[in-house]
């Protein structure tokens, strides 16, 4: 009995505990308890089984828990925008939903502005994505400020935010926070060392007036948005039942500017001639776009280049004008109307998106016109974005031989000490100041200011918009060189003008 004893109580020892051990260790595990469990002792292999098992528990632990953190960010992160940490569309759409089961059971009403910022494409396409993710960033942190703890800001695309107003009784609540709005954009916004100013275009939708659901809603307000951006931006619109059909109408165009680029035969050019006040002879002309589309009738010219601009139908749309103007001018000298040189218009987007130097060198071969025959006229704004990428642009342009100037000069904010950097040959005076002309005293201070200011430069200047003989006096007064407007010829085709260059000859 007693060996038998001693059996039983070794068997226990060394057996049978140490198995109960691991096996309270591996229940745990399967609880999903990875805490630190008691070890078997026995010295032997049962022991670094025990061991290992713990090590194992242990490293799951870890695991799981980073797991569980990866899986909270990924939660975060599909409901939140990257690049300002505000709500992004998905966490916008809910609280929206939110706020309309709110506004239905107490019948508040609840608004949605949709906010984008106006000329932002600019920014980043002059000084890069870095500093117009600044500019978000800061944009963001000033609108959030302004608002409410219980309005939501989102940012739902690349400038566009939403700002929700809950619970709304009266609104003249929104009305406030649209004022508040435009306040906060009236401050330049700081970019590293770059101050920059925008502003902001806003469509307003109201539930449940504008739309029951939260996609409708959203969808109503960026339409109300783009009527904003139509009226001339920085300003807000509410939505309407008027707005659907202007957005079908801009679809409408868009789509027929598309087939005319396509088809190529519906765009036609008209060239102004430009007058030398200093022997009063027509020394050049202007290109001047005209379209007339089947479906659409005649569409203004500065309508459909700035829907051309958005779409950058632009780019063939300016390599067509380019290539035409170049050989009708050449025709032109053959028929005997001699110019020193034709004018033509190129968008920003055309130096910017495409390689204007090559489509330059391109239309030369295959007109003839030779490089310092063409004058390229480039909008003020363009040169004020002054980065090293405008100026190299415009310096490989000019080393061609093509001569440069700025149009409407005195609206674009382009520091007057920077102008001498650019290989520029010549200034127009933006005709809202011809307008002013002979008798607003502070237009003949603004005008002879810029004259006096192209002469210190060594540049050429021309006044647009010239309609009165008393505007062409006092500009010749003032020793300006060159004007041009309907007093001396309105926009003519190819045969009037050479009748107008016979006429002139005569
Ligand atoms: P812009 O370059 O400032 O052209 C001058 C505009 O003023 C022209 O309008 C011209 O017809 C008009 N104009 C000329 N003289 C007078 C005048 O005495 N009084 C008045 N009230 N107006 C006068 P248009 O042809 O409608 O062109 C409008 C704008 O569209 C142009 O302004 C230019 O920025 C743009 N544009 C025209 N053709 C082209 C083109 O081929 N390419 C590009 N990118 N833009 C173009
Ligand atoms: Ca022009
Ligand atoms: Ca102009």
């Amino acid at each position: 009995v007693a060996v038998l004893m001693m059996l039983r109580f070794l068997f226990a020892r060394t057996l049978s505990r140490p198995m109960e051990t691991l096996m309270e260790q591996i229940r745990k595990i399967e609880k999903g308890d990875y805490s630190r469990s008691k070890l078997v002792n026995t010295g032997d292999e049962l022991e670094t089984i025990s061991k290992n098992m713990r090590q194992l528990a242990m490293t799951v632990q870890e695991r799981e828990s980073a797991l569980q953190t990866s899986q909270e960010d990924l939660e975060y992160l599909s409901y939140h925008d990257a690049l300002t940490d505000l709500p992004n569309r998905r966490l916008f759409r809910q609280r929206l939903d939110h706020a309309i089961e709110l506004s239905k059971r107490n019948g508040t009403k609840a608004a949605v502005l949709f906010l984008d910022c106006d000329h932002f494409k600019q920014t980043n396409d002059t000084l890069g994505h870095n500093v117009g993710d600044d500019l978000l960033k800061a944009v963001s942190e000033r609108l959030e400020e302004g608002l409410r703890k219980t309005d939501t800001l989102a940012r739902i695309g690349g400038d566009e935010f939403t700002v929700l107003i809950e619970e709304v009784s009266d609104i003249d609540e929104v009305n406030t926070v649209i004022k508040k709005i435009h306040d906060d954009f009236k401050a330049p916004f700081i970019c590293g060392e770059h101050k920059i100013s925008i502003t902001a275009s806003i469509g307003i939708a109201l539930y449940p007036d504008d739309g029951s659901d939260s996609m409708t809603l959203i969808k109503n307000a960026d339409l109300a948005m783009y009527k904003s951006k139509e009226k001339g931006r920085n300003r807000h619109t509410f939505f309407s039942r008027k707005l659907s059909d202007f957005l079908e109408e801009r679809t409408r165009q868009t789509r027929a500017l598309t087939s005319a680029v396509e088809k190529n035969n519906e765009f036609t050019l008209l060239y102004q001639p430009k007058v030398s006040l200093h022997n009063g002879k027509t020394t050049a002309v202007e290109a001047l776009i005209r379209w007339h589309s089947p479906k659409l009738g005649f569409v203004p010219t500065e309508h459909f280049i700035a829907l051309a601009e958005e779409t950058r139908l632009i780019i063939p749309v300016g390599e067509w004008v380019l290539k035409q103007a170049c050989s009708d001018f050449v025709r032109l000298s053959e028929e005997g109307c001699m110019l020193e040189h034709i004018s033509i218009n190129v968008s920003s987007i055309q130096l910017i998106h495409s390689d204007m130097t090559a489509t330059l060198k391109h239309v030369i071969a295959a007109t003839g016109i030779s490089a310092n025959q063409i004058e390229l006229e480039i909008t003020e704004s363009y040169i004020a974005a002054n980065t090293q990428k405008v100026m190299q642009t415009l310096h490989n342009i000019r080393a061609m031989g093509v001569n440069l100037a700025i149009d409407d000069f005195g609206t674009g904010y382009s520091s007057l000490v920077n102008l001498k950097q650019f290989p520029l040959s010549r200034l127009k005076i933006d005709k809202s100041f011809t307008d002013g002309l002979p008798d607003s005293s502070e237009h003949i201070a603004i005008a002879k200011a810029i004259i006096a200011l192209a002469k210190t430069f060594d540049l050429e200047i021309t006044a647009e918009g010239v309609e009165t003989a008393a505007q062409a006096a006092l500009l010749k007064q003032e020793q300006c060189d060159e004007v041009q407007g309907y007093f001396y010829s309105e926009p003519l085709d190819v045969d009037a003008l050479l009748a107008y260059c016979r006429g002139s000859r005569d």
